[in-house]
C-alpha cells in the first residue's frame, strides 16, 4: 500500500470489477476528491489509505489495492463523512457495502480487522451486545498463532478494567440473543 498522503497512480491495468463493487463505484460516481470525507472521519489517523483515496481508488477499479487497505475495516459508522460530503455521497452506506464484499468474496484484507470483526459479531449474536473479554478470548484465539506477542499487548489493560469493574468476566445478565435476527438475514441473503 502507498503511503498516506502519495496521490494515486494511473491505473495500468485496471481490474475488472464484480457487481458489488460496480455498486460502490456508483455510488461514488461523482466524488470531486475534495478530502471533506478524510478531514471529517475521526478514524482517518490510523487508516492507511485515507477516505478520499479509497474513493479514487473504486472510481480507478483498483480492486486489489482497495481490499488491501484497512480503510473500511475501521470505518466505524458514524456518519460524519456522509453529513458532511458536498455532494451528498452515500459514504457509510459505501464503506458498509466494501466491508461485505471483503467478507463475501473472501479477500484477503487485514487479518486482524477480519479477526476482530468476526469475534464482535459472534459476540453480538451470540450476547445481544458485545461480552467484551469473551470477545477478546475469541479475537486473540485467532490472532496469536501469528502474532505471538499479542496478548502481552493486552493483558496489562484488561486486567486493569477488570479490577475496575469495567468489563466482567462474567456472561451478561438477561442479554438476549440475537440468533434470531442474524439467522433470518442469512436465510434471506441465499434466497430462501
Ligand atoms: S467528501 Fe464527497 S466529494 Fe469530497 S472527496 Fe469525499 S466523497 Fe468525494
Ligand atoms: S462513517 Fe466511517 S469513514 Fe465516514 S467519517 Fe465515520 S468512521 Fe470515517
Amino acid at each position: 500500500m502507498r503511503r498516506k498522503n502519495e496521490a494515486p497512480q494511473p491505473c495500468i491495468r485496471p481490474e475488472q470489477p464484480g457487481p458489488a463493487l460496480e455498486r460502490v463505484r456508483e455510488r461514488v460516481r461523482t466524488c470531486i476528491q475534495c478530502g471533506t470525507c478524510t478531514g471529517s472521519c475521526p478514524n482517518a489517523f490510523a487508516m492507511d489509505a485515507t477516505p478520499r483515496k479509497l474513493w479514487r481508488l473504486v472510481l480507478m477499479g483498483q480492486t486489489r489495492e482497495i481490499f488491501e487497505t484497512r480503510t473500511f475495516a475501521l470505518c466505524s459508522d458514524c456518519y460524519c463523512c456522509t453529513l458532511r460530503c458536498p455532494r451528498g455521497l452515500a459514504l457509510t452506506d459505501a464503506m458498509a457495502d466494501l466491508k461485505q464484499i471483503a467478507a463475501a468474496e473472501k479477500h484477503g484484507g487485514d487479518p486482524a480487522c477480519t479477526a476482530f470483526y468476526r469475534a464482535f459479531l459472534r459476540s453480538a449474536r451470540q450476547y445481544g451486545r458485545v461480552q467484551e473479554t469473551r470477545l477478546m478470548a475469541r479475537y486473540l484465539a485467532v490472532m496469536t498463532p501469528r502474532r505471538p506477542l499479542m496478548p502481552f499487548r493486552f493483558s496489562g489493560l484488561g486486567l486493569q478494567m477488570i479490577k475496575k469493574g469495567k468489563i466482567s468476566l462474567r456472561r451478561p445478565a438477561g442479554g438476549r440473543t440475537l440468533e434470531g435476527l442474524f439467522a433470518r438475514i442469512e436465510s434471506r441473503r441465499n434466497g430462501q
